[in-house]
């Protein structure tokens, strides 16, 4: 489905797998390591290959000694994806707590300043917490959504952003958001 009639880019909500999105950048539900976890880090790097994860030790090696921060965003090569870039967020572990949902949508808000400086016009989020990191997917499909629609008129060139749903419930939890 699509939404968000108003100023700003498109919103859509599509069910499937972030690594077969044909899109400018993908965003993956990264780990501060940035050196591989489950998920959807998992399936980006198993589909992107071994290219990603050098750009990633080289960010370890030169901007992120220490990893990337919770709710920061940077862009890396997207290897053999059809994209062509992954920005890496770090999402928070769920707690109920107003500093990490504020970091959680500072994850959205950051991928997309990143997406915008790139120049890219389509960018496909997965539901960023909401699987190892235990975030409940109904509030974190609404903050994704608020923080999208607040945030990415000022993503300049981004035209349309994605949200790419793994199974059904959440996509039901990301319509509701919408
Ligand atoms: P986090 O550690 O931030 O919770 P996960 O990767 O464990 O990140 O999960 C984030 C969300 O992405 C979950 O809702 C999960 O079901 C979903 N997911 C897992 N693999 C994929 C994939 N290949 N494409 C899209 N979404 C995925």
């Amino acid at each position: 489905m699509t939404g968000g009639a108003g100023p700003g880019p498109e919103i859509v909500l599509v069910r499937g797998d972030i690594t077969e999105q044909s899109v400018d950048a993908v965003v993956n539900a990264a780990n501060s390591s940035l050196l591989g976890g489950g998920g959807v880090d998992g399936a980006i790097h198993r589909r992107g290959g071994p290219e990603i994860l050098a750009d990633c030790r080289r960010l370890r090696a030169s901007h992120y000694g220490k990893g990337l921060p919770t709710g920061q965003a940077v862009a890396t090569t997207a290897g053999r994806l059809p994209a062509r870039w992954v920005i890496h967020t770090v999402g928070p572990v769920w707690q109920r707590d107003e500093d990490r949902s504020a970091l959680l949508a500072s994850c959205y808000r950051e991928s997309l300043r990143v997406a915008g400086e790139l120049g890219a016009r389509t960018v496909a989020f997965p539901a960023i917490s909401t699987g190892i990191y235990g975030w409940p997917l109904d509030d974190g499909a609404r903050i994704a959504v608020r923080t999208v629609r607040e945030a990415a008129p000022a993503a300049g060139s981004v035209e349309e952003v994605r949200f790419v749903l793994f199974d059904e419930t959440a996509y039901r939890a990301f319509e509701e958001a919408v």
